[in-house]
């Protein structure tokens, strides 16, 4: 029997809505801002070092870097693997805009390679297939918090020598065969923003295990300048001398966002334990579905999700993803979509980019839609959400 949907004015599955993600902040959080905002230093300062010592011991990465953004991050990335107008850089099209962004920003070409169908990362294969002379560097995004092929790209990386960037917005507390998401890639970037893991309002992270890459670093995100008089190319005048070596920005982050990434990030173990628990709750109830398509974990991946992505199998249902997704929101369950390929916005097309270049990424954008996935939904908003992504399931299947 087909009950009648909310969008035609039957009864929503609930009264309040829920959206796909929200930020948790305590009293504790609260407490630990207002004791740095008394503090004599307010931006980057021992806070941030001590996030920094916290983030290279939680992941195993030697060197750390907190900076105002996860944009930032990947700019300073680029920059630090060297990118030069005309290089070629690799990326996926299934990412927020500032994954390629970060290779414009430099002046080069940011070259896309489609997504693996079922885990929907970029396809490693694919990414041989795109390689040229020109080509530098790799972006591989861990979408949805599961990590990218890493072994893989890897190998392909060393025998093309490229630098691997790994953008690890989505990814906190992910781990690829044992090895955290931080510990991996040659520089990986990290997003404090309020609807990724853990949160500062905003805020960004860049790990590396490299000693020259993590120098470069830090110059890009304090204007080139260091006071690090071991670095010094000139005679040091006194103890007032420091020096602008390059051209960097600033790209500071505040001490008291700082903290407040820190006290959160005390808490990211049962953070991972409770979104794990969500999605292992939403994959047994979407698996056996054949209307619904549930996203395949990769081999060897241990992921903290970030995002619930569930596919709409067309063959078996009668209506499209708008209407889906329009039904749901209804019901008063708010969906989101993750993401419109990069190269459908127009100012990717007047750069040149035709669609019809990444046909997988094409074809699960069409399908697409992100649930509601945070720690703080309730065994019962879970249970609504699966009851709401059902009931439109029955009502437009085709059997
Ligand atoms: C959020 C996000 C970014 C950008 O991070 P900001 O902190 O918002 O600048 C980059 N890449 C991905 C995949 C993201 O989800």
């Amino acid at each position: 029997m087909k009950e009648s949907l909310a969008i035609f004015g039957g009864e929503p599955v609930r009264k309040t809505k829920i959206f796909y993600g929200k930020q948790d902040i305590t009293e504790s959080d609260v407490k630990e801002v207002a004791r740095v905002m008394m503090s004599d230093l307010i931006t980057q300062g021992p806070e941030a070092v001590a996030l920094e010592k916290a983030l290279c011991q939680f992941t195993g990465a030697k060197y750390c870097s907190m900076v105002s953004n996860g944009t930032a991050a990947l700019h300073i990335a680029a920059l630090a693997a060297d990118i030069q107008p005309g290089d070629e850089v690799i990326v996926t099209p299934i990412t927020f805009a500032a994954s390629a962004n970060c290779i414009l920003y430099c002046g080069g070409i940011p070259v896309f390679a489609d997504i693996h169908p079922e885990t929907y990362n970029i396809d490693p294969e694919d990414i041989r297939r795109k390689i040229t002379s020109k080509t530098k560097a790799i972006v591989a995004v861990d979408f949805t918090g599961q990590p990218v092929e890493a072994d893989a790209i890897r190998r392909i990386c060393d025998e093309f020598n490229l630098i691997f960037i790994e953008d690890a917005a989505h990814s906190i507390a992910s781990s690829y065969k044992g090895k955290m998401v931080g510990n991996i890639a040659d520089i990986t970037t990290m997003s404090f923003h309020p609807v990724k893991t853990i949160t500062g309002g905003e805020g960004g992270a860049i790990l590396t295990n490299d000693p020259d890459l993590h120098h470069k670093i830090s110059l890009y995100r304090t204007h080139g300048i260091t006071k690090d008089e071991t670095q010094y190319e000139y005679e040091n005048e006194g103890t007032w001398y420091h020096e602008q070596q390059l051209l960097g920005y600033n790209y500071r982050i505040t001490d008291f966002q700082s903290a407040l990434i820190h006290n959160q990030f005390r808490r990211i173990d049962s953070y991972k334990a409770r979104r794990q628990e969500i999605v292992k709750q939403y994959n047994d109830a979407f698996d056996k579905i054949p209307e619904l398509i549930v996203q395949k974990e990769i081999d060897g991946a241990d992921s903290c999700r970030h995002l619930y992505v569930l596919r709409l199998n067309f063959d078996k249902l009668n209506c499209n993803r708008k209407q889906f997704f329009d039904a749901l929101s209804a019901e008063n369950v708010q969906p989101q979509v993750h993401y419109i390929p990069t190269y459908y916005f127009p100012y990717y097309q007047r750069l040149g980019y035709k669609k019809g270049l990444c046909p997988n990424a094409e074809a699960y954008y069409d399908s697409a839609l992100s649930l509601p996935l945070y720690p703080k939904l309730t065994d019962e908003d879970v249970k609504d959400v699966i009851k709401a992504v059902k009931k439109i399931c029955a009502y437009y299947a085709k059997r």
